[in-house]
């Protein structure tokens, strides 16, 4: 069972300019990805927009391996800021998951 919470998205449109609604699971980020991220950036956004902390936190590797390159968003055919919203995401977890 996935815990939601409408604080998740609340909180990141509070950090920054969080724009993954657009985003319709194309597909083409991943498999531009150089690092072979499998999951992100559709699915972890997918997490945030429905307010599956848990979920969010369980994907924290991949998260903060991204290199930020922005080789998915130069492809994106939503216009997906996708290193943006990942960026968002680790303050996200930072101050609100793994705050000590
Ligand atoms: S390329 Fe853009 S629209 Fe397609 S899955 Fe990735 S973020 Fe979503
Ligand atoms: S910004 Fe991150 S998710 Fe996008 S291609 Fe680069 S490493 Fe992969």
């Amino acid at each position: 069972m996935i815990k939601v919470s409408e604080n998740v998205l609340k909180e990141l449109k509070k950090i920054g300019d969080f724009n993954a609604s657009m985003c319709f699971s194309c597909g083409t980020c991943t498999a531009l990805c150089p690092v072979g991220l499998p999951i992100l950036p559709r699915e972890i956004f997918r997490y945030a927009l429905l307010g599956a902390e848990d979920r969010l936190r369980d994907e924290s590797d991949p998260i903060f391996s991204c290199l930020l390159c922005r080789m998915c968003e130069e492809n994106c055919p939503e216009g997906v800021k996708i290193s943006n919203n990942i960026r968002l995401l680790r303050i996200y977890l930072n101050k609100k998951v793994f705050k000590p």
